[in-house]
């Protein structure tokens, strides 16, 4: 058998090289590296246009954002989250010195279930942090409306969530605060980078002075701060990405329909619901139940011998990491655990061609023959 170059869950994209190169040359022109720098707000206003948000702050990585986005509300107390996702959720929530507490998802769309966040609320409760899994909107009418009964503020995850867009615009305007990742992995990527979408100015400027240790000018400080600043290389590699963003999108959403047509009536495979307006592809999971003739192990196995690298994502549950394990909330998590033990993101990017999306179709129709 001829040896077929593996196939990676995803492979980052990448702008071309002589379109980030003036960029660069500016940069050395200018002497300017950080420190809120022109092509740092040139990213800013050109994300806030294109996601259709007033305000963005652009931050180092999405956990900083995070961390920060719960340190802008002044919380104390309990923080409801989702155990089906990455562990930079959760964590957040601790390195503030908050508690997190977990609510179960909806089998369906694998996002919080308002009715799960609701049952879990506590005199303690001061926040809920959601998830927008795999990019698929959370019920955000819902969960505003328990923040707005209980007096909770809502910060959401939307590492997975850049471009996607429900009946009213961008989902990045739900909650009290939104945050981005802009990491390599991700739909739209500055390498590594995140950010923080806040819904006005004096919100924005306490987000970007937390940003900066806390600096509210020269000589005064707001709070502690921490130094979560986007460097220029960063931002001129976003302003590359961002001519590129449609053809990319479009590309995944090329491979979703060839990958959903693909596993059509297949038993024991069953996609989760993902309602969005526009949404981004940004993963392509697929939950195998008894009636799929292998077990999930077995068949990312098998996928693994023939060169195919898809991934147990979310598995484990963050509650199920050893730091977590005596949360509240963890035995009340059985649909969480289902999803953790049926799903496979297989792999999607732009780059990937219709030949290797065959691969990994046959591969997976041909399981178990
Ligand atoms: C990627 C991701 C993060 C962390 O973002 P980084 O930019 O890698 O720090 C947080 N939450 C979720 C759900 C993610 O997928």
């Amino acid at each position: 058998m001829s040896k077929v170059p593996p196939i990676m869950v995803t492979r980052p994209s990448l702008p071309p090289l002589e379109e980030l190169l003036p960029y660069l040359e500016g940069i050395w022109q200018r002497g300017v590296l950080t420190n809120s720098g022109p092509l740092h707000q040139q990213l800013e206003k050109a994300l806030a246009d294109y996601l259709g948000v007033p305000f963005v702050s652009l931050f180092n990585n999405g956990t900083i954002a995070l961390l920060t986005a719960l340190k802008a509300l002044d919380l104390k107390g309990e923080v409801i989250t989702t155990p089906y996702s990455f562990v930079a959720t959760a964590h957040a929530v601790v390195w503030n010195g908050l508690t997190p507490v977990f609510a179960d998802i909806d089998a369906d769309n694998l996002n919080l279930s308002p009715a799960a966040i609701e049952a879990a609320i506590t005199e303690q409760t001061c926040a809920i942090l959601p998830v927008h899994c795999y990019g698929s909107p959370c019920d955000s009418a819902a969960i505003a409306d328990i923040a707005r009964r209980h007096n909770l503020k809502v910060v959401y995850d939307a590492a997975h969530a850049f471009a996607v867009e429900d009946a009213g615009g961008s989902i990045l305007r739900h909650g009290d605060l939104a945050v981005l990742s802009l990491h390599a992995t991700k739909v739209f990527n500055t390498f590594e980078g995140g950010a923080i979408i806040s819904h006005s100015e004096s919100m924005k400027q306490r987000v970007d002075a937390l940003r900066n240790f806390g600096f509210a000018d020269e000589v005064s400080l707001m709070g502690i701060g921490g130094n979560g600043k986007m460097n220029e290389f960063n931002a001129a590699v976003g302003l590359a990405q961002l001519a590129h963003i449609d053809e990319a999108l479009a590309r995944r959403a090329e491979v979703a329909e060839r990958y959903r047509a693909g596993l059509a009536g297949v038993a024991g495979i069953r996609l989760p619901s993902g309602q969005a307006l526009r949404h981004n592809h940004s993963y392509f999971p697929i939950l195998l139940d008894a009636n799929f003739p292998l077990g999930r192990d077995q068949l990312h196995e098998q996928m693994k011998q023939a060169g195919i690298f898809a991934r147990r994502y979310f598995y484990p549950l963050i509650c199920d990491f050893t730091p977590y394990k005596n949360a509240r909330g963890t035995d009340a998590v059985s649909q969480a655990r289902l999803a953790a033990d049926q799903v496979l993101c297989l792999p999607i990017y732009p780059g990937l061609s219709d030949a290797e999306i065959s691969r990994v179709l046959d591969c997976i129709t041909g399981a178990g023959r």
